[in-house]
């Protein structure tokens, strides 16, 4: 048997899917370096940090393999590449695929969330490509975004393919596009820059300023352009719209979930959740085809656990929503529910509010910009925070743990911002959370889970007077 067939098969691979793959399942694994030994050690840490009683869980963790097979591959099989950054433009990366002729011609994606899943979750090997990306140019102890040092160490060490073309994620993040010019400088590789403000006045969300639509609608439209005039790709509203329905069938599946989620106990964990948040962040290709039906079988098991009133933590425990989980490193995900704490959602799952009545847009680009300015990230701080603060004012929680990458430049400006009106507004608890979703050298477990421990024995005492004074109340009330 091959030395990988026991890892696959608990990813939910079958038979004869690992026989007709083997050519393209050994030669990534030789591109990466990964042996027998390493194929051993990501059983026991998928054993251990996943719940793999979970038939939906190990489907996804599946599809995560098959997503790293295709990025390291792509060049090999002759495909045209297309990376986005973190965080993608809405449904960019799925209405490429849609508008090119055969969507094998083309690998779209994010390949440094892929190595983050993989390399990252499943195998622990993603620090010799953060040294490698530090050495290549975005040194340690910069504060440089480590996302971007692993996109770098990657193609420093040919584990990826040097694109046709990366798309710069500059409406929301500056190091992003500073990081791709110095590797369109090293490599040689084209990159359309999608710039943006994030500064529109304080206190002016859910309005916004028509000229950072132009703007913002400008540059999303010179993408179009470019994608026209390099591979013939035609972006249309047409085009758009299907995008959104292939995106959609995966965002259906996880609403089922999330449905699920918000029971007492809490059903699933952390890090079970984080499998499928990042599918359509990071990737338009397999994970986006056989995404919704794995999604779908979770859904139905954790529904059944719901009935039995299975969970992760005990029922009653404080709950309390986060920013996000990290994308690489499982034992982070799991200190929240260890401390004690249920973990309903994420700020990326609040329920959406309303939409003001859009504005008669006459481009394709601006009508997206627009509504990318309603939620909130890329209006402003004030826009993000604002727009967090209307969704968690529909949930009923205990706190929030606001875990921030200390190098994310957008997200780090909101933290102290955040904490602040959220207790303002809302009256709740907030931790700020100091952290890196990529590189576990820039932390301490230890300490996380001190400061985790002493968040959740505050909060249960908050729970326990709370009930005490309901119930003084509601005395009072049938005394009176
Ligand atoms: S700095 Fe933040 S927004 Fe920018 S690429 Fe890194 S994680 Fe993404």
């Amino acid at each position: 048997m091959a030395y990988y067939h026991e890892l696959l098969k608990l990813c939910a691979f079958d038979g004869a899917e690992i026989i007709s793959q083997k050519k393209r399942i050994e030669r990534t694994f030789q591109i990466l370096g990964l042996g027998s030994a390493d194929m051993e050690k990501a059983e026991a840490r998928i054993r251990e940090n996943f719940d793999i009683a979970l038939l939906g869980v190990r489907k996804v963790l599946g599809i995560w393999l098959k997503e790293l097979f295709d990025a390291v591959l792509a060049r090999e099989e002759g495909k045209k590449i297309i990376y986005f950054g973190y965080p993608p433009f809405q449904y960019t990366g799925s209405a490429i695929k849609v508008a090119a002729k055969s969507k094998n011609d083309f690998y779209v994606g994010c390949p440094e969330v892929v190595l983050c899943q993989t390399l990252g979750q499943i195998f622990d090997k993603l620090i010799p490509l953060l040294e490698a990306g530090e050495a290549a140019g975005l040194p340690p102890g910069h504060a440089m975004c480590s996302l971007l040092q692993i996109k770098l160490g990657a193609l420093e060490k040919g584990i990826i393919p040097i694109p046709d073309l990366s798309i710069a994620t500059s409406y929301f993040c500056d190091m992003g596009p500073k990081a791709d010019e110095l590797m369109q400088y090293k490599y040689g590789y084209p990159v359309e820059y999608v710039d943006s403000c994030l500064d529109s006045v304080w206190g002016s969300w859910p309005d916004y300023n028509h000229e950072t639509v132009h703007y913002l609608g400008a540059q999303v439209n010179k993408l179009f352009v470019t994608l026209k005039d390099k591979f013939g790709l035609e972006i249309n509203e047409d085009i758009w719209e299907k995008a959104r329905l292939v995106s959609g069938k995966l965002y259906m599946s996880i609403n089922e979930l999330s449905r699920h989620l918000t029971a007492d106990p809490v059903p699933l964990s952390v890090a079970d959740t984080e499998l499928i948040l990042n599918i359509p962040t990071g990737c338009t290709g397999v994970a986006i085809e056989e995404g919704p039906e794995a999604v779908r079988i979770l859904a139905e098991e954790v529904g059944k656990r719901v009935e039995k009133g299975v969970g992760v933590v005990p029922k009653g425990s404080p709950r309390v929503v986060i920013l996000m989980q990290s994308f690489s490193d499982t034992a982070v995900n799991r200190l929240i529910e260890e401390a004690g704490l249920a973990v309903p959602l994420t700020m990326v799952l609040l329920p959406p509010t309303r939409p003001p009545e859009p504005y008669p847009y006459p481009t394709l680009g601006e009508k997206r910009a627009e509504q990318a300015m309603f939620t909130g990230a890329y209006h402003s701080t004030y826009g993000w925070i604002k727009r967090n603060m209307e969704g968690l004012k529909l949930v009923d929680l205990d706190g929030v743990i606001y875990t921030y990458p200390f190098s994310c430049r957008p997200i780090v400006c909101t933290s102290k911002l955040t904490q602040v009106q959220i207790e303002k507004e809302i009256g709740l608890p907030v931790l700020l959370l100091e952290m890196d979703l990529y590189d576990r050298r820039n932390y301490s477990i230890a300490s996380m889970r001190t400061r985790l421990e002493a968040f959740a024995e505050m909060l249960k005492v908050n729970k326990v007077q709370g009930a005490r004074c309901k119930e003084k109340v509601a005395h009072e009330l049938v005394s009176s």
